[in-house]
């Protein structure tokens, strides 16, 4: 039987607005390294991955290059791509790059507490399902809100999740939700699956994540990373 290909492709071309510093939050560092490389090592490290397409700003592949592929010897870098307006922007110009790949991990960079166990999880997971959201349970209550800042509803939380990622999906699959989202105008389109969701009414399965899969967004997600770290 002939090897499963797996690409991930990890984003990092964000601006970074509700951090508010100059530099993007994808490259503030964590204990002396970028969060960035931790999230591009966690795939490194796990074995259904072959290779990476890192998705970067305009203007920042060289430093990314040398300051964090090469500095940090990440050998399954095989392509930076530079990124687009909007992350669905950034997750075509890095869809389009994929030559031959089997299934595609589709990751934020800003998300460093990925580990290679939650990786394999996912994995396992999606060649069954073909598609595949890592997320938590909410601890919160939820509720949805009108225009003009009142309660519509309130969903049962057993049934509410965070959305995280990895989101990993067949090639085929994804390729196709892409290529028709890129016809559509204006979508707002907030994360990969919902592209599958719009596009395909394709299934889509959930896989546990972990509460420390946090995104870093805005200052107070860095003091809970460095907690974290210790
Ligand atoms: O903006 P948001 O927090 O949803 O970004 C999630 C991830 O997508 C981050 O890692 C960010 O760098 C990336 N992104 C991107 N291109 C964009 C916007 C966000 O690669 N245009």
């Amino acid at each position: 039987m002939e090897k499963i290909h797996c690409t991930a492709i990890v984003l990092a071309a964000g601006n970074g607005k509700r951090m508010g510093t100059k530099v993007h939050k994808q490259y503030l560092e964590l204990e002396g390294k970028p969060v960035l490389y931790y999230s591009l090592n966690a795939f490194e490290n796990a074995d259904c991955i072959d290779e990476i397409i890192l998705v970067t700003g305009v203007g920042e592949e060289e430093y990314c290059k040398k300051e964090i592929v090469e500095k940090y010897k990440l050998q399954k870098v095989a392509k930076i791509v530079t990124g687009g307006k909007e992350r669905y922007h950034s997750v075509f110009h890095g869809l389009s790059r994929v030559e031959r790949s089997d299934y595609i991990f589709i990751h934020d960079g800003a998300r460093p507490f990925i580990t290679v166990e939650m990786i394999e999880r996912v994995y396992e997971e999606v060649k069954s399902s073909k598609a595949c959201v890592m997320g938590m349970p909410v601890k919160d209550t939820v509720k949805i809100a009108d225009e003009k800042g009142y309660v519509e509803s309130t969903p049962p939380r057993s049934k509410v999740w965070i959305v995280q990622t990895p989101q990993v999906f067949e090639t085929k699959l994804i390729k196709e939700a892409y290529s028709r989202l890129m016809k559509c105008e204006n979508l707002p389109i907030t994360d990969d699956a919902m592209v599958v969701e719009e596009m395909l009414h394709y299934p889509i399965k959930f896989v546990e994540g972990s509460y420390r899969n946090i995104k870093i967004t805005t200052p107070e997600d860095l003091l809970v990373a460095k907690a974290f770290l210790k």
